[in-house]
């Protein structure tokens, strides 16, 4: 399962959002680092599509794709760089950021730590982080080049890492610079904060419907992504069951999915992609690395069937759903056979045929 962090200054819906997400009930309060120990929650990633199917192949059990959240302690902000530190070993665990900005302004909530501009924010976090691996990388640099000096077969692992020390000591995210395979191997274990995938969520005021145009975009490293909700809407939403909660976000003007959006942000960014696996006894949604092929995804589900693969029958969940089920889709052709090189697709479903 990916593992993902959320970040962000005092204050600005970390845990309001944690709970949205995984429908936890962490306790959030109007104060700076309210929350001193991170929370861990694995968040149900919200699918109308598998609940339909499931509906319609009469699914004893209905499984969601998940992702594991860690809920940081207060990012430090300026005047308070211990707590960050304390902290940054869990950040280096986990496979992606989410980092949470505050633009909503509530005279209950103090925003003393973050403000309310969310461009200000991002900009003392990009800087954070990449002191945070400046560090790291300033003290590899040196032993790598003298490790290096007695054996010249390091030489190129020890030129990477310096030149990476030098862009993060400039303020530089490593996901911003172009890496060699065998350079990315010298950072390996030193899991740097500055090259992992980043969702930036832009925590809106509730009443705030309107297009926002923060200039968050042009703010931050080319290639992340952003989402904007309200994490105080959601996480109302979220205790809600699918149906009032869609109407609660339609009617507010926030849409169906921003928490959806958010998960299916954090997938993009870590290249997943979910594939389903359908029948009466489990309709059951599967996170795999992009690239996958059948008899891979064949392996996700039993190691038999990865050993035995033959052919998977393959169609598009969306197809499925729309032709009222697997059987009448299949009746109608539109089913296909695939071998065990194929790569599975974003949405497909499969049944795997096999013989062991
Ligand atoms: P954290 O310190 O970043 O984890 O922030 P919390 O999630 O604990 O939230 C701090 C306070 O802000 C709590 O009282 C929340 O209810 C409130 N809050 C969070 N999100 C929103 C929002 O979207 N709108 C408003 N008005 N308040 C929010």
């Amino acid at each position: 399962m990916a593992t993902v962090g959320i970040l962000g200054l005092p204050n600005v819906g970390k845990t309001t959002l944690f709970n949205a997400l995984t429908g936890l009930d962490a306790p959030t309060a109007p104060h700076p680092f309210s929350t001193t120990e991170p929370n861990v929650g694995v968040a149900k990633i919200p699918d109308v599509l598998l609940d339909r199917v499931a509906e319609l192949e009469g699914s004893k059990r209905t499984v969601h794709a998940t992702l594991e959240l860690s809920d940081l302690p207060a990012m430090a902000g300026p005047g308070h760089k211990g707590l960050a530190a304390q902290f940054l070993g869990r950040l280096r665990d986990v496979d992606a950021l989410v980092i949470v900005l505050r633009s909503f302004d509530d005279p209950g909530v103090p925003a003393d730590e973050s403000g309310v501009d969310p461009v200000e924010q991002a900009e003392t976090l990009l800087l954070e982080l990449a002191l945070a691996d400046a560090d790291v990388f300033a003290r590899r640099a040196e032993k790598a080049a003298k490790e290096a000096t007695a054996d010249p077969a390091l030489k190129r692992a020890a030129a990477a890492i310096a030149r990476a020390a030098g862009l993060l000591e400039q303020g530089g995210h490593l996901r911003t610079a172009e890496w060699m395979p065998d350079e990315l191997d010298a950072f390996r274990d030193l899991a740097p904060l500055t090259l992992k995938p980043t969702v930036w969520v832009v925590n809106r005021g509730e009443d705030d419907t309107e297009p926002l145009d923060s200039g968050i975009e042009a703010a931050v490293p080319d290639g992340d992504v952003f989402v904007e909700l309200s994490a105080r809407i959601e996480e109302e939403a979220a205790g809600l069951d699918p149906e009032d909660r869609t109407e609660l976000l339609e009617g507010l003007g926030f849409g169906v999915g921003a928490l959806a959006n958010m998960v299916e942000a954090t997938h993009a960014a870590l290249d997943l992609i979910v594939f389903y696996t359908l029948g009466a006894k489990e309709s059951h949604a599967r996170t795999v690395r992009r690239g996958t092929t059948a008899r891979e995804a064949a392996g996700k589900v039993h190691s038999d069937m990865e050993r035995g693969f033959i052919r998977a029958e393959v169609a598009a969940l969306a197809d499925v759903v729309d032709a009222g089920g697997w059987e009448a889709l299949k009746a109608g052709g539109g089913v296909r056979l695939e071998g065990a090189d194929y790569v599975v697709a974003e949405g497909d479903a499969l049944q795997i045929r096999f013989s062991v």
